[in-house]
């Protein structure tokens, strides 16, 4: 008889280790808190899944130490054209390389999946606190009493996770908290009781990715063919890769769609063949479109696909799961820590409801456009969709702000994505990307004159907000316009003082109309303020706002 081992105990369990799972597994993990992941597979998923990646996600991943590594391995994308069957253009989305974004990251990428789960999974590895644990089935969690609570950390209960192990040997992991990020089908979701909301869109797809013999100049780089005879998506899947996507008809066969000879026959007329491609993966899905009503309930969390899924057509199902794990992360390692009350993480799911919902719904638009069917109807779209793209591209759209919540009440900056453009230190030509020069985290941001008085954070706080922050791990530095070196050669040099050396701080700066912005650690605005007292005024609403998070709100969990 085998006999199951003694509970492992953490403070936060993470079912799934999918990209998102292990994202927060890394992200809490380099905040020195314990992780246990359960992964019911042995090996990661082999089935052909993102193949976009959008610039805040990839400011994610460089705040995660990721994307130094992806870059080179991802393609940009210049446009993303929608064409009908006769080739004429309905949609022309610009993806506009050359202009610089709020998140300092090309507007959208392509990548390779398994590329990004490969490089986080190695990354956890390197994190000593977490520990991943394949071939482990979550089957149930039982909430109880608190087990080992650091002292002047938060006390009450805490989940015994359960799961079956290799050769069906029981596991437990009692955690304090445990966030189900085991995709659609989502245990946790079912256990935690949370219900979904149907979006109403469903449609059968099959995905191929492709790997030509030789390098191939696609043009257009990716491309909705939206032809009601076979609606078709052809687009990069990375460098040296092509993915395409073909949506299943009525007609087709019930069995043996998702066979090898199927694909082989839908890319032929794109020139491809067993004689001169490798057929990588393939797989028949499902797509649809649903969202959680509530994002956690007690020491339960939802996130990524296990929260909300999406048709692929804007590319950003897993886009939104980084985006969760980002958002959720800084708030569990605050509450984890005791400088902030459980109720911040229902700020979670107001604020990451209000920004996923367009982008389902936008999504499902997008589908709507390619999946007519009808010959007839696809004519009457293509009449009304020509006439707009032949005025020439528009810009891909912009992300929403967060929702409502741990927000500077009536502040109109709030909530958005704070600008990341190159910076230099002072006395140095050298430029980095502003996360990197400021090394993330929450971040106080001057902007003003020469003088060491103008929109000098760390020079305005009060001595007692100054020992908060700092304790909050927050750090205040001051930009200043223009790229010269400040400082003569070996004169002592101010590591707060950063350079604008673009100007794109000046704009930035102008267009807020403040000189104070209060940055979150996954990358939001806080908080803008203007003038004498702008820094004392923004860490002391965010001391405020921490100590009563959520209580404002009772119903702060619906979205
Ligand atoms: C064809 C296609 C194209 C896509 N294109 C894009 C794109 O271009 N851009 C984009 O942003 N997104 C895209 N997506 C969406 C993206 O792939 C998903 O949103 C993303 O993979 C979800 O990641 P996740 O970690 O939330 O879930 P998953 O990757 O599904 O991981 C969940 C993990 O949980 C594990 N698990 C499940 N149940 C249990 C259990 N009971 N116990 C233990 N472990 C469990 C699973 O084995 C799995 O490893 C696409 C999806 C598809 C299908």
């Amino acid at each position: 008889m085998t006999t199951a081992p003694p509970p492992a105990q953490a403070d936060v369990a993470v079912i799934g280790a999918g990209p998102v799972g292990l994202l927060i597994a890394l992200l809490l993990g380099r905040q020195g808190w314990p992780v246990e992941v359960l992964e019911r597979q042995a090996t990661t998923y082999g089935r052909p899944r993102a193949v976009h990646l959008d610039h805040e996600a990839a400011r994610i991943l460089q705040n995660a130490g990721i994307m130094d590594d992806l870059a080179p391995q991802t393609e940009v994308m210049d446009s993303y054209l929608w064409r009908n069957a006769a080739g004429t253009t309905l949609l022309w989305l610009d993806g506009a390389p050359e202009v610089p974004t709020v998140s300092g990251w090309p507007a959208s990428s392509m990548f390779h999946q398994p590329d990004l789960e490969r490089l986080l999974a190695e990354a956890v590895g390197r994190q000593p606190g977490v520990r991943v644990r394949t071939e482990h089935n979550v089957r149930d969690v039982v909430v109880g009493p608190a087990h080992g609570a650091a002292a002047g950390t938060a006390a009450g209960e805490s989940v015994s996770v359960r799961a079956d192990g290799p050769g069906g040997v029981r596991a437990e992991v009692r955690a304090r908290w445990v966030i189900g990020c085991d995709g659609a089908d989502s245990r946790i979701r079912q256990l935690a009781g949370l219900d979904v909301a149907d979006h109403h869109y469903q449609a059968q797809w099959l995905i191929v990715d492709v790997r030509p013999a030789e390098p191939v100049l696609w043009s257009p780089l990716n491309v909705q063919v939206c032809d009601p005879a076979r609606p078709t998506t052809a687009v990069s899947g990375g460098p040296g890769r092509r993915r395409f996507e073909f949506m299943r008809l009525p007609g087709d066969p019930q069995d043996g769609f998702d066979s090898p000879s199927t694909a082989w026959r839908l890319l032929e007329p794109w020139g491809l063949t067993p004689a001169n491609a490798v057929l990588e993966r393939h797989a028949l899905y499902t797509f649809g479109a649903r969202l959680v009503d509530r994002w956690r309930r007690g020491r339960l969390l939802v996130a990524g696909d296990a929260a909300h899924q999406m048709p692929p057509f804007a590319g950003q199902g897993l886009c939104s799961g980084l985006r969760d794990a980002a958002n959720l992360a800084w708030k569990l390692d605050l509450v984890l820590g005791g400088r902030a009350p459980e109720t911040l993480l229902d700020s979670y799911g107001t604020e990451r409801g209000s920004q996923v919902r367009p982008e389902i719904d936008f999504s499902v638009e997008l589908g709507k456009i390619i999946c007519v069917l009808d010959p007839a109807a696809a004519a009457a779209r293509d009449l009304d969709f020509a006439p707009l793209a032949e005025a020439g591209p528009v810009p891909l759209p912009d992300r929403p702000p967060l929702g409502a919540g741990l927000l500077l009440a009536g502040d109109p900056h709030a909530g958005k994505v704070a600008l990341q453009a190159p910076v230099s230190r002072d006395g140095s030509s050298h430029e980095a990307r502003l996360d990197d020069a400021t090394g993330g985290g929450w971040v106080l941001l001057g902007y003003g004159g020469d003088g060491p008085d103008e929109a000098n954070p760390a020079r305005e706080l009060p001595a007692g907000l100054a020992r908060w922050w700092a304790a909050l791990g927050g750090r205040c530095f001051r930009l200043v316009p223009g790229s010269a070196p400040r400082n003569s050669p070996g004169a002592p040099r101010d590591s707060t003082v950063l350079r604008d050396s673009t100007g794109a701080y000046g704009g930035w700066f102008g267009a807020l109309e403040r000189d104070t912005v209060l940055i979150r650690p996954d990358s939001y605005v806080f908080g803008t303020a203007g003038g004498p007292g702008a820094a004392g005024g923004l860490v002391g609403a965010l001391r405020s706002a921490l100590a009563g998070a959520g209580a404002e709100n009772p119903d702060a969990e619906r979205t």
